[in-house]
């Protein structure tokens, strides 16, 4: 154990014991909602359940182009002359009400008209002069789509915590809804941190490479939901690095760094959070990203999580994104099951996160096969993986076809 800080705070733990701490520590915070134009709402989460104002469709009207009638006036065989007395198509004036022998020409969407109950397709019917034919074979009611079909008035339309996706904002407007109520986004700030990183509009110098981990981080946020309102970068200083902390803490939900968590000479960020913060959790038994580091500072949320491009990335993943898509209202990201593609043969003791592809197998079950490069600072494992398979703590040898859980990547969707 670090003498850095007291014996209660949780160190070297397991993974669901981290998990649940920063779900707890999600839970415990506020989610703001706000009112929001509904045309630029897509991808934002639904802060209450919509219920619906009034039936939908609004007004019976006919599912096909034929001809509205009567239900009565059907053949049951043979054939049916009825009077045709006038159109109605979708969005002009009432046509008049359909009398017992007459019939009305209606086009898709058009409203039935008065006294109809039932439309029969042009293709059942023959025209001579003003005389409509109809054949039989047409079901009392048929082709008419009926008032509150999809929704009745007062239905729940869309629950608290959807995604404001493309068939949400249809709905929303099919119910004249322009303004909505959404969670307010997860303010996010970025602190990479390293003497030995560029911008990646510079050229390195001797020892220096280029900061991925800002802009990873911040798409990965982004990702989640959140809104990212600052990516920073500073050199391995104390002083410097806890007046940025500072500075970034009162203006973000969540902070989130990058290095200097574990204990090497030039990281600081354990020792910073004991001064300045309180401290959650410090190193979790995962494998890549065993330094992270929960804690609260001001009234942030921080994640110090490790350097290495694929720590930081793992880390997030399991730690920061279940406790973004809480605060953005949503529920964690689910795992998926899937079998093993190759033999596993685990020698440590931590849980580990193996980059690799899940996709769907020739019987239909999803597959993961972890790719070959699973170094913790191979950014090619980055390149072409599409999701983490978690290998238990306990897990030592795992057969081909061994059932895993696996987390996808997420897309850019919340
Ligand atoms: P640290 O966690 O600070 O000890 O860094 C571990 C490794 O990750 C080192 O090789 C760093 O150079 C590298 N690293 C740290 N931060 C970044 C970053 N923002 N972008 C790319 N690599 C980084
Ligand atoms: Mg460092």
């Amino acid at each position: 154990m670090s003498a850095i800080f007291p014996s209660d705070t949780p160190q070297h733990i397991g993974l669901d014991e981290a998990r649940a701490i920063v779900q707890a520590l999600a839970a415990s915070r506020a989610r703001p909602t706000e009112p929001i134009a509904a045309e630029s709402a897509v991808g934002r989460i639904l802060a209450q359940p919509l219920r619906a104002p009034h039936a939908l469709p609004a007004f019976a009207n006919s599912a096909m182009d034929g001809y509205a009638l009567r239900a009565a006036d059907l053949p049951l065989t043979g054939e049916q002359a009825l009077r045709l007395i006038g159109r109605q198509l979708a969005g002009t004036a009432p046509a008049p009400a359909v009398a017992p022998g007459t019939c009305v020409r209606v086009t898709t969407g058009a409203p039935l008209p008065s006294g109809a109950d039932t439309v029969v397709i042009q293709e059942r019917v023959r025209v001579e002069g003003d005389a409509v034919i109809v054949g039989a074979g047409t079901a009392a009611g048929a082709n008419v789509r009926a008032v509150g079909e999809d929704f009745a008035a007062d239905d729940e339309v869309l629950a608290a915590g959807r995604v404001l996706d493309p068939g949400a904002l249809a709905l929303l407007a099919s119910f004249g809804i322009v303004t909505v109520a959404v969670h307010r986004r997860p303010r996010v700030a970025i602190l990479t941190t390293g003497d030995e990183l560029v911008p990646a509009t510079a050229v390195p110098g001797f020892g220096q490479l280029r900061d991925s981990n800002g802009p990873m981080l911040a798409a990965l946020a982004a990702a989640s939901g959140a809104e990212v309102v600052a990516v920073r970068h500073v050199g391995d200083d104390a002083q410097a690095t806890e007046q940025a902390l500072r500075a970034l803490a009162v203006m973000a939900d969540v902070l989130l760094t990058s290095g200097g968590a574990s204990v090497g000479d030039a990281d600081l960020l354990p020792q910073l959070a004991q001064r300045h913060g309180r401290v959650h959790f410090w190193k979790v038994r995962i494998k890549p990203g065993m330094p992270a580091l929960a804690a609260e500072i001001e009234s942030a949320l921080w994640f110090a999580l490790p350097g290495n491009p694929v720590s930081s990335a793992a880390t997030f993943l399991t730690l920061v994104r279940p406790a973004l898509r809480h605060l953005a209202g949503r529920e964690p990201p689910s795992m998926l099951r899937a079998a093993l593609t190759h033999a596993i043969h685990k020698r440590h003791e931590r849980a580990e996160f193996l980059r690799g592809s899940l996709d769907c197998g020739t019987d239909a079950r999803l597959q993961f096969s972890a790719h070959a490069r699973q170094g913790s600072a191979q950014l090619s494992g980055l390149a072409v993986a599409n999701s983490l398979g978690l290998i238990p703590e306990d897990a030592r040898e795992l057969a081909v076809g061994s059932v895993i859980e696996v987390l996808p990547l997420p897309e850019l969707w919340p």
